[in-house]
């Protein structure tokens, strides 16, 4: 099994790809996209600003300028309306999204943030149990890829922890 999850910043990541939780417009925002334009420099800007905006649990990608990775992939995750608005589908879509790009890039190592669950208010048992059934069904059947869930906060980290326990407890993720 070569998915884990663990405490830290995504913006320090040396992998291949990392993914930012993004907007539909691709030109920034707070959070993680902040913090990853931010340390990436203004040409991830002009990158992005070439893309023409992205669907909702759809993804693009870039080089990733002055950050330690090779590439940037942007998806924009579902915005929390109570559950009923097809939320749980479209953010299943963002990993399976980011995975596919991954993977059309030749990369093998792909960390990602929690995403939506920041200001887009997507509760964090739900989108942990979506993240990691998604990351664990592509590790399956890719052998090869190491997938990393980076939680930037404690709260984020035990839900995702209490997620893996419950589901893969069999399956013991990499300790950092
Ligand atoms: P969204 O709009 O998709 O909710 P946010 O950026 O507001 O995006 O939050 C998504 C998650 O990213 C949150 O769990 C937040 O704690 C986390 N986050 C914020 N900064 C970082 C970072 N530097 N590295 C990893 N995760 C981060």
């Amino acid at each position: 099994m070569s998915v884990s999850v663990v405490l830290g910043d995504i913006t320090v990541s040396h992998v291949d790809a990392i993914v930012n939780a993004a907007n539909c417009s691709l030109l920034g925002g707070s959070g993680v996209d902040g913090a990853i334009h931010r340390a990436a420099g203004p040409e991830l800007l002009r990158a992005c600003q070439a893309l023409g905006g992205c669907e909702t649990g759809q993804a693009k990608i870039t080089p990733a300028f002055a950050l330690p990775c090779r590439y940037v992939i942007h998806t924009p995750g579902p915005i929390w309306r109570g559950g009923g608005h097809n939320e749980a589908a479209l953010l299943a879509s963002c990993y399976r999204s980011c995975l596919s790009l991954a993977l059309e890039y030749g990369c093998r190592s792909v960390d990602f943030p929690s995403i939506s669950t920041g200001v887009y208010g997507f509760p964090l048992p739900q989108a942990a149990h979506i993240a990691l059934r998604e990351l664990v069904a592509f590790d399956r059947t890719h052998e090869g890829m190491v997938l990393r869930m980076v939680c930037h906060t404690q709260e984020a980290l035990r839900a995702y922890q209490v997620d893996w326990n419950m589901f893969y407890q069999e399956t013991k993720p990499h300790e950092e």
